[in-house]
């Protein structure tokens, strides 16, 4: 909302001395930068002394109206402004406060006399239907309001009833606040007031209603706050955005002390009640001027609660400190005029009032749906349902599991241009990397148990291999060893033919009888020999069975040995023939 920095403007308006009145010492200076008033008065007039010596106070203002000023003048220079600001959908108020007898009444409302003696409500009203009239590019709906508080509590000006019965007697006005902290005034009427003219006849009805009571200082004076409120919303055809702005006109009850009125009684109370709320308005304008102050005192009164949206915050205030100048009334002047002052301090920050009227914008919206729909429908040549199906969800979890399986840094996770599936893919996995141990717990531990099954079967494998090396290892030492044995088998064997040469030659003498256990192969370690090699390629070509790796390489170098071996088998031959 746009927002508007302006501190509350506070004006002053002497009221005519009376002809019979003795006129106090005061001078106004519009002509500084910020205009003052200055009062002089006898120094220690209380004191009952006699002297020369005077004292002066100076107010500022943003302007000072003297006795002569008019209604019209007051109005275009006070009022307008702020009736300016509500056309264009800020909140405003304007109070008069004062002693009772200063003006209020006649600045607020104005003199029955005279047609010219009319004030700014009346004046307002007639600006703003001018106004409301000459623009046809909105809606305008007004409604008014006139509330009476009386000894802190609320009476509806308007109310038809009043007539008929005492004020005592009609339902009260009370204070309901929202969830939002807005204010909302039960039994308080707004009636709608489609033109000037029925506007100034809620207002004629709402005077003529007025709590009026008799005081010696007054014949016709308030003793009750009375708030004229005038309530503007507008809206551009077909927009579902409403401007919704008030203007509270405030004409506060007497500001006097009470030792002044010297009365007793039942008026006497009137006089506490009205000090008292008068003293937390003071209270709230003063917690408003305090920076940093987050808790101003609203509730205290009646008074404040009703203003709370139009003291501080979303409103354009002008305060008219309304001054009685005869010599009798001159201190109460002071301190209208004090208070004044303290009130010129308040910054406020006027909000621009925008609300969407919720059923407009529901029709709005439900046809944007309609016409997005159709476009989607005509671009994808499918009717798309606003849920997904359970069986796309499945699927769509399917293309997760295989996209985050996946190793390959350039695979990508396709689902379509479909904003419900896109969505979908990046909640579930916020859910998988926020909650693996739930979510993704399927997922990963599939994952885990296969990396474990790869790191079992490495280790089963390396095992083997190491088992494998083993074996070949002993078997080619034994290889070695038997090398060996069959090389000294050879040489031995080689004498004994030599042997068997000569005993070709002497035939009586039998191989068994030459033959010493130690010097020839055993039946014995022959069996040693081939138990000890198993799978020795002799023998599983006897058992029929398939060689391992270890075992082919085994043979391989044995294999080397091939020469020998032939000539053993033949040694063999020969010995087994002889
Ligand atoms: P208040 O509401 O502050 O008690 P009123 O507005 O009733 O005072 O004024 C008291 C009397 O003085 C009324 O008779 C009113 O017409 C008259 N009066 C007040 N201000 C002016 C003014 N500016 N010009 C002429 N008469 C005034
Ligand atoms: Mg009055």
């Amino acid at each position: 909302a746009a927002m508007v920095k302006e501190t509350i403007r506070v004006y002053a308006r002497v009221k005519p001395v009376g002809r019979r009145q003795q006129a106090g010492s005061y001078s106004v200076d519009n002509e500084e930068h910020l205009p003052s008033l200055e009062i002089t008065v006898p120094r220690d007039l209380a004191d009952g002394f006699i002297n020369n010596k005077q004292e002066s106070y100076k107010f500022k203002f943003q302007k000072i109206f003297d006795q002569e000023a008019k209604q019209d003048v007051i109005f275009d220079s006070i009022a307008k402004p702020v009736a300016e600001c509500v056309l264009s959908g800020y909140n405003g108020t304007i109070f008069a406060y004062g002693q009772t007898g200063s003006g209020k009444t006649f600045t607020i409302t104005g003199g029955a006399e005279r047609y010219s003696d009319r004030g700014i409500i009346p004046r307002t009203l007639s600006y703003i239907f001018d106004q409301l009239q000459k623009d046809s590019s909105k809606v305008y709906t007004t409604h008014v309001s006139y509330l009476e508080i009386y000894n802190e509590c609320g009476y509806d000006l308007l109310d038809p009833r009043h007539e008929a019965s005492r004020m005592e007697d009609l339902p009260k006005v009370t204070i309901m606040e929202d969830s939002d902290q807005n204010i909302h005034l039960k039994n308080l009427s707004l009636l709608q007031a489609t033109n000037e003219e029925e506007a100034l006849n809620l207002l004629f009805l709402g005077d003529t209603n007025r709590m009026i009571a008799e005081t010696p200082t007054n014949q016709a004076s308030s003793r009750s706050h009375c708030i004229f409120t005038i309530y503007i919303s507008s809206k551009e055809p077909g927009s579902a955005t409403i401007r919704r702005s008030k203007l509270h006109l405030v004409d506060l009850a007497g500001s006097e002390r009470v030792a002044k009125t010297g009365i007793g009684g039942h008026l006497l109370t009137e006089a506490k009640y009205i000090n008292l709320s008068l003293h937390y308005l003071e209270q709230v304008i003063i917690a408003l001027a305090e920076k940093n102050r987050s808790h101003i005192p609203y509730r205290n009164s009646m008074m404040t609660s009703v203003l709370r949206d139009s003291l501080g915050g979303n409103c354009m205030t002008t305060m008219i400190a309304t001054l009685a100048m005869d010599k009798r009334n001159i201190d109460e002047s002071i301190s209208t005029c004090r208070f004044a002052q303290r009130v010129a301090l308040i910054k406020n920050e006027a909000v621009l009032n925008e609300e969407i009227d919720p059923r407009l914008m529901i029709v709005q919206l439900k046809k944007e749906i309609r016409d997005l729909k159709d476009e989607l429908a005509l671009v994808t040549g499918k009717q798309r349902m606003s849920e997904l199906s359970q069986e796309e969800l499945l699927q769509l979890d399917e293309l997760i599991q295989t996209f985050l399986k996946d190793r390959d840094p350039d695979s990508s996770l396709d689902v379509g241009a479909d904003m419900r599936k896109i969505k979908y893919c990046f909640v579930h996995m916020k859910q998988i990397i926020n909650h693996p141990m739930t979510s993704g717990k399927k997922l990963f531990s599939q994952d885990i148990s296969e990396e474990k099954k790869h790191n079992e079967e490495l280790e089963k494998l390396k095992g083997l291999l190491q088992q494998r090396d083993n074996e070949i290892n002993i078997l080619v030492t034994m290889l070695k060893k038997e090398k060996n044995k069959a090389r000294d088998a050879l040489s031995q064997l080689n004498a004994a033919y030599a042997d068997l040469t000569i005993l070709k030659q002497s035939p009586s003498m039998s191989l068994e009888e030459s033959q010493s256990p130690s010097r020839y192969f055993s039946l014995e370690e022959a069996k040693v020999f081939s138990s000890s090699i198993p799978r020795s390629p002799f023998l599983s070509r006897a058992t029929g069975e398939k060689l391992s790796l270890g075992c082919q390489e085994a043979f391989e170098v044995f294999k080397q040995d091939h020469a020998d071996s032939i000539t053993i088998e033949n040694n063999k031959q020969l010995l087994k023939q002889r």
